[in-house]
Protein backbone atom coordinates (compact mmCIF):
# COMPACT_ATOMS: atom_id res chain seq x y z
CA UNK A 1 0.00 0.00 0.00
CA UNK A 2 1.55 3.13 -1.12
CA UNK A 3 2.94 5.25 1.86
CA UNK A 4 4.38 8.51 1.98
CA UNK A 5 7.80 7.87 0.12
CA UNK A 6 5.13 5.69 -2.92
CA UNK A 7 2.77 8.47 -2.76
CA UNK A 8 5.64 11.66 -3.04
CA UNK A 9 6.96 9.92 -5.94
CA UNK A 10 3.75 9.88 -7.63
CA UNK A 11 2.78 13.18 -6.98
CA UNK A 12 6.43 14.91 -8.03
CA UNK A 13 6.14 12.99 -10.84
CA UNK A 14 2.52 14.01 -12.29
CA UNK A 15 3.53 17.38 -10.68
CA UNK A 16 6.46 17.40 -13.34
CA UNK A 17 4.39 16.27 -15.96
CA UNK A 18 1.17 17.69 -15.62
CA UNK A 19 1.32 21.25 -14.22
CA UNK A 20 -0.02 23.51 -16.41
CA UNK A 21 -1.67 21.26 -18.29
CA UNK A 22 -5.25 21.69 -19.81
CA UNK A 23 -7.79 19.28 -19.23
CA UNK A 24 -9.95 18.54 -22.50
CA UNK A 25 -12.84 16.30 -20.93
CA UNK A 26 -12.99 13.02 -18.75
CA UNK A 27 -14.60 9.80 -18.84
CA UNK A 28 -15.49 7.49 -16.19
CA UNK A 29 -15.19 3.61 -16.58
CA UNK A 30 -16.14 2.69 -13.51
CA UNK A 31 -17.78 5.26 -11.25
CA UNK A 32 -17.43 2.90 -7.81
CA UNK A 33 -13.83 4.11 -7.29
CA UNK A 34 -15.60 7.80 -7.06
CA UNK A 35 -16.52 9.69 -3.83
CA UNK A 36 -17.99 12.82 -3.31
CA UNK A 37 -19.05 13.23 -6.87
CA UNK A 38 -21.37 11.25 -9.66
CA UNK A 39 -19.57 10.33 -12.69
CA UNK A 40 -21.79 12.71 -14.93
CA UNK A 41 -20.51 15.63 -11.99
CA UNK A 42 -16.93 14.49 -12.46
CA UNK A 43 -16.98 14.39 -16.25
CA UNK A 44 -18.76 18.20 -15.99
CA UNK A 45 -16.26 19.42 -13.30
CA UNK A 46 -13.17 18.21 -15.34
CA UNK A 47 -14.46 20.23 -18.79
CA UNK A 48 -11.76 22.85 -20.15
CA UNK A 49 -9.69 23.17 -16.48
CA UNK A 50 -6.14 23.37 -16.11
CA UNK A 51 -3.74 21.61 -13.79
CA UNK A 52 -2.09 23.82 -11.89
CA UNK A 53 -0.33 21.61 -9.43
CA UNK A 54 0.45 18.04 -8.52
CA UNK A 55 1.03 17.67 -4.63
CA UNK A 56 1.11 15.54 -1.86
CA UNK A 57 -0.36 15.70 2.21
CA UNK A 58 -0.70 12.02 4.12
CA UNK A 59 -0.81 9.24 1.96
CA UNK A 60 -3.20 11.32 -0.97
CA UNK A 61 -2.09 12.60 -4.41
CA UNK A 62 -3.62 15.98 -5.47
CA UNK A 63 -4.44 17.84 -8.53
CA UNK A 64 -4.70 21.64 -7.98
CA UNK A 65 -7.34 22.46 -10.87
CA UNK A 66 -7.61 26.40 -11.98
CA UNK A 67 -11.45 26.35 -11.25
CA UNK A 68 -10.57 25.49 -7.16
CA UNK A 69 -11.56 22.02 -7.54
CA UNK A 70 -9.23 19.10 -7.04
CA UNK A 71 -9.30 16.30 -7.80
CA UNK A 72 -7.71 13.82 -4.32
CA UNK A 73 -7.22 9.88 -5.19
CA UNK A 74 -5.75 7.56 -2.40
CA UNK A 75 -4.64 4.74 -4.09
CA UNK A 76 -4.85 2.47 -1.38
CA UNK A 77 -3.74 -1.34 -2.13
CA UNK A 78 -3.46 -1.47 -5.78
CA UNK A 79 -4.42 2.32 -7.11
CA UNK A 80 -1.93 4.21 -9.76
CA UNK A 81 -2.28 7.16 -12.08
CA UNK A 82 -0.40 6.38 -15.65
CA UNK A 83 -0.08 9.16 -18.05
CA UNK A 84 -0.43 7.32 -21.79
CA UNK A 85 1.67 9.47 -24.11
CA UNK A 86 1.95 6.46 -26.95
CA UNK A 87 -0.37 3.22 -25.84
CA UNK A 88 2.49 1.32 -25.78
CA UNK A 89 2.50 3.11 -22.50
CA UNK A 90 -0.24 1.03 -20.80
CA UNK A 91 0.46 -2.64 -20.52
CA UNK A 92 -2.52 -4.48 -21.31
CA UNK A 93 -2.93 -5.52 -18.22
CA UNK A 94 -3.17 -2.48 -16.69
CA UNK A 95 -5.82 -1.06 -19.73
CA UNK A 96 -8.03 -3.88 -17.70
CA UNK A 97 -8.18 -2.20 -14.68
CA UNK A 98 -8.44 1.74 -15.85
CA UNK A 99 -11.61 3.49 -13.79
CA UNK A 100 -11.31 6.64 -15.53
CA UNK A 101 -9.55 8.69 -18.40
CA UNK A 102 -8.44 12.66 -18.21
CA UNK A 103 -7.79 13.56 -21.80
CA UNK A 104 -5.47 16.78 -22.17
CA UNK A 105 -5.45 19.02 -24.81
CA UNK A 106 -2.32 18.00 -26.13
CA UNK A 107 -3.38 14.51 -26.36
CA UNK A 108 -1.99 12.82 -23.42
CA UNK A 109 -4.09 10.57 -21.34
CA UNK A 110 -4.05 10.50 -17.56
CA UNK A 111 -5.67 7.23 -16.33
CA UNK A 112 -6.76 6.20 -12.68
CA UNK A 113 -6.05 2.19 -12.70
CA UNK A 114 -7.33 0.23 -10.03
CA UNK A 115 -6.90 -3.59 -9.71
CA UNK A 116 -9.18 -3.98 -6.51
CA UNK A 117 -10.22 -1.10 -6.75
CA UNK A 118 -10.54 -0.13 -3.12
CA UNK A 119 -8.52 3.49 -3.68
CA UNK A 120 -10.46 6.28 -4.39
CA UNK A 121 -10.79 9.54 -6.44
CA UNK A 122 -12.82 12.48 -4.98
CA UNK A 123 -13.33 15.71 -6.76
CA UNK A 124 -13.33 18.45 -3.97
CA UNK A 125 -14.07 22.16 -3.45
CA UNK A 126 -12.00 24.03 -1.51
CA UNK A 127 -14.06 23.82 1.37
CA UNK A 128 -14.52 20.54 1.23
CA UNK A 129 -10.52 19.57 0.52
CA UNK A 130 -9.74 22.24 3.75
CA UNK A 131 -12.02 19.81 5.70
CA UNK A 132 -10.41 16.64 4.67
CA UNK A 133 -6.95 18.01 5.06
CA UNK A 134 -7.84 19.33 8.73
CA UNK A 135 -8.00 16.12 10.64
CA UNK A 136 -4.67 14.93 9.29
CA UNK A 137 -1.60 15.15 11.70
CA UNK A 138 2.06 17.04 10.70
CA UNK A 139 4.52 15.49 7.90
CA UNK A 140 6.91 13.13 9.59
CA UNK A 141 9.64 15.22 7.21
CA UNK A 142 8.25 19.01 8.15
CA UNK A 143 11.13 20.63 9.73
CA UNK A 144 8.05 22.43 11.72
CA UNK A 145 7.62 18.97 13.73
CA UNK A 146 10.51 19.30 16.42
CA UNK A 147 11.34 17.00 18.35
CA UNK A 148 9.42 18.04 21.25
CA UNK A 149 6.16 18.61 19.56
CA UNK A 150 6.51 14.94 18.61
CA UNK A 151 7.03 13.69 22.42
CA UNK A 152 4.54 16.02 23.24
CA UNK A 153 1.90 14.50 20.81
CA UNK A 154 3.11 10.61 21.99
CA UNK A 155 2.35 11.32 25.93
CA UNK A 156 -0.56 10.64 25.89
CA UNK A 157 -1.07 7.75 24.72
CA UNK A 158 -1.08 4.27 26.11
CA UNK A 159 -1.64 2.25 22.62
CA UNK A 160 1.14 0.86 20.95
CA UNK A 161 3.96 3.33 19.48
CA UNK A 162 3.48 1.27 16.22
CA UNK A 163 0.39 1.73 16.36
CA UNK A 164 -0.01 5.68 17.36
CA UNK A 165 2.77 6.26 14.35
CA UNK A 166 0.37 4.92 11.68
CA UNK A 167 -2.51 6.90 13.25
CA UNK A 168 -3.06 9.86 10.50
CA UNK A 169 -4.30 12.53 13.29
CA UNK A 170 -0.68 12.14 14.80
CA UNK A 171 1.66 11.41 11.95
CA UNK A 172 0.34 12.06 8.31
CA UNK A 173 1.43 9.74 5.65
CA UNK A 174 3.48 7.06 7.77
CA UNK A 175 1.74 3.19 6.93
CA UNK A 176 3.28 -0.33 8.25
CA UNK A 177 6.29 -1.05 6.12
CA UNK A 178 7.69 2.57 7.51
CA UNK A 179 6.66 2.34 11.01
CA UNK A 180 7.94 -1.21 11.03
CA UNK A 181 11.11 -0.14 9.51
CA UNK A 182 11.44 3.28 12.17
CA UNK A 183 11.19 1.22 14.87
CA UNK A 184 13.66 -0.93 14.21
CA UNK A 185 16.24 1.80 13.12
CA UNK A 186 15.45 3.74 17.20
CA UNK A 187 15.76 0.55 18.26
CA UNK A 188 11.92 0.77 19.84
CA UNK A 189 9.83 -2.25 21.26
CA UNK A 190 6.96 -1.68 18.58
CA UNK A 191 4.30 -2.77 21.69
CA UNK A 192 5.56 -0.29 24.01
CA UNK A 193 2.98 2.12 24.89
CA UNK A 194 3.28 5.17 23.19
CA UNK A 195 3.54 7.80 26.00
CA UNK A 196 6.04 5.42 27.82
CA UNK A 197 8.74 7.06 25.58
CA UNK A 198 11.28 9.34 26.84
CA UNK A 199 12.02 12.52 25.05
CA UNK A 200 15.12 11.18 23.36
CA UNK A 201 13.69 8.17 22.52
CA UNK A 202 10.83 10.02 20.67
CA UNK A 203 13.30 12.04 19.23
CA UNK A 204 15.84 9.00 17.95
CA UNK A 205 12.50 8.17 16.74
CA UNK A 206 11.49 11.34 14.53
CA UNK A 207 15.38 11.24 12.95
CA UNK A 208 15.44 7.03 12.29
CA UNK A 209 11.65 8.22 10.58
CA UNK A 210 13.22 10.83 8.55
CA UNK A 211 16.17 8.86 7.67
CA UNK A 212 13.98 5.83 6.46
CA UNK A 213 11.20 7.86 4.85
CA UNK A 214 13.87 9.77 2.68
CA UNK A 215 15.97 7.28 1.79
CA UNK A 216 12.66 5.49 0.25
CA UNK A 217 12.50 8.40 -1.58
CA UNK A 218 15.37 8.62 -3.15
CA UNK A 219 14.79 5.55 -4.64
CA UNK A 220 11.37 6.21 -5.30
CA UNK A 221 9.63 3.88 -2.54
CA UNK A 222 8.91 0.54 -1.64
CA UNK A 223 7.27 -1.42 -4.71
CA UNK A 224 5.24 -4.77 -3.15
CA UNK A 225 2.39 -6.23 -5.44
CA UNK A 226 0.76 -3.29 -7.59
CA UNK A 227 2.70 -0.02 -6.59
CA UNK A 228 3.91 1.47 -9.25
CA UNK A 229 4.55 5.03 -10.26
CA UNK A 230 3.08 7.41 -13.22
CA UNK A 231 5.20 5.91 -15.40
CA UNK A 232 4.50 2.51 -14.31
CA UNK A 233 8.21 1.77 -12.97
CA UNK A 234 8.68 0.09 -9.26
CA UNK A 235 10.50 2.02 -6.39
CA UNK A 236 13.77 0.44 -5.53
CA UNK A 237 13.61 0.17 -2.09
CA UNK A 238 13.00 -3.62 -0.96
CA UNK A 239 16.70 -4.13 -0.85
CA UNK A 240 17.12 -1.85 1.62
CA UNK A 241 13.92 -3.15 4.36
CA UNK A 242 15.82 -4.24 7.23
CA UNK A 243 12.52 -5.81 8.76
CA UNK A 244 9.11 -5.74 6.55
CA UNK A 245 8.56 -8.66 5.00
CA UNK A 246 11.75 -10.23 6.40
CA UNK A 247 10.22 -12.23 9.49
CA UNK A 248 12.48 -15.36 10.40
CA UNK A 249 15.59 -13.46 8.85
CA UNK A 250 18.32 -12.60 10.88
CA UNK A 251 18.52 -9.39 11.98
CA UNK A 252 20.99 -7.29 9.97
CA UNK A 253 22.28 -5.50 13.68
CA UNK A 254 22.87 -9.00 15.80
CA UNK A 255 21.47 -11.73 13.63
CA UNK A 256 18.65 -12.77 16.29
CA UNK A 257 15.78 -14.38 14.16
CA UNK A 258 13.89 -11.02 13.59
CA UNK A 259 9.62 -12.30 14.93
CA UNK A 260 6.74 -11.72 12.83
CA UNK A 261 3.82 -11.03 14.70
CA UNK A 262 -0.19 -9.74 14.14
CA UNK A 263 -0.34 -9.21 18.32
CA UNK A 264 0.25 -5.49 18.31
CA UNK A 265 -2.39 -3.74 15.74
CA UNK A 266 -3.41 -6.69 13.84
CA UNK A 267 -1.23 -5.71 10.90
CA UNK A 268 2.18 -7.65 10.07
CA UNK A 269 4.60 -6.40 12.88
CA UNK A 270 8.80 -7.67 12.37
CA UNK A 271 11.24 -7.10 14.69
CA UNK A 272 13.90 -7.77 16.44
CA UNK A 273 13.74 -8.88 20.11
CA UNK A 274 16.71 -8.42 20.79
CA UNK A 275 17.93 -4.75 20.02
CA UNK A 276 14.60 -3.65 19.92
CA UNK A 277 13.85 -4.58 24.18
ZN1 LIG B 1 18.78 -7.26 16.51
Amino acid sequence: MPELPETETIARDLHQMLAGARIRNATVLRADVLRTVTAAEFEHRLRSVTITRAWRRAKLVILDLDSGDAIVVQPRFTGAMLVEVTPEDISDRDRLYITLTVTLDDGRLVHYRDIRRLGTVALLDRDQLSAVLAPLGPEPLDPALTAERFSVSLRNSRQAIKKVLMDQQVLAGVGNIYANESLWMARIDPSRAAGSLSDSEAGALLIAMRDVLSASIAVRGTSFRDYVDASGGRGGFVPFLQVYGRGGLPCARCATPLVDTSAIDGRTTVFCWRCQA
